[in-house]
């Protein structure tokens, strides 16, 4: 039996029961809270994403139904430093697991390092992609290195060239000394 699984409401049990592989290259206008932090917006702004669903053992129990989900952004930000655009690479790698529903998730979530979620037959992955990229986003958004600016350079060698006709004042002051006086 073939199933046509659905990205924005995915069946995430039946989906790792297959071994479900599903992937995406959205434009990034289809992530409505993330496009809000763009600064320039260009529709041929993509989202690049996998997501495979795996049913394991884990803990020692059979049957623990995984996500494996990973993405790729590039997106435009505001540099901090020299207040240019700047490209920042997002990338999210992340497995989580399937537990029977919220307060399942919340009970365990104190005690586990894992990353828990209530099991759906309605589970909008696009949400989980854009909810991962958005704590991607860096809080100060920089180059690695800013643009530099040339003129800086041809402005010092004017500069030193202004002062060499210029007679030093102190030596000017040191000629007016005679020896012995
Ligand atoms: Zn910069």
């Amino acid at each position: 039996m073939t199933k046509e699984h659905s990205p924005d409401r995915l069946d995430v049990k039946a989906f790792a029961q297959a071994g479900g592989h599903l992937s995406g290259h959205d434009t990034l206008l289809k992530y409505k809270r993330l496009a809000e932090e763009a600064q320039g917006l260009h529709p041929d702004l993509r989202v690049d994403w996998q997501a495979d669903g795996e049913v394991r053992a884990t803990h020692g129990i059979g049957g623990q139904i995984w996500l494996r989900l990973k993405a790729q952004a590039t997106f435009p930000m505001i540099c901090q430093r020299c207040l240019l655009p700047v490209d920042v690479p997002l990338a999210v790698d992340r497995e989580f697991r399937f537990v029977a529903d919220e307060a399942t998730a919340e009970a365990l979530d104190e005690s586990s390092d894992e990353d828990l979620l209530a099991l759906s037959r309605e589970f909008n992955l696009r949400e989980l992609i854009e909810d991962e990229l958005l704590m991607e986003l860096p809080v100060v958004p920089r180059h690695d290195e800013c643009p530099t600016d040339v003129k800086m350079a041809s402005s010092d060698e004017d500069f030193e060239e202004a002062s060499a006709d210029k007679p030093n004042p102190f030596a000017a002051l040191a000629g007016l000394r005679k020896p012995g006086a």
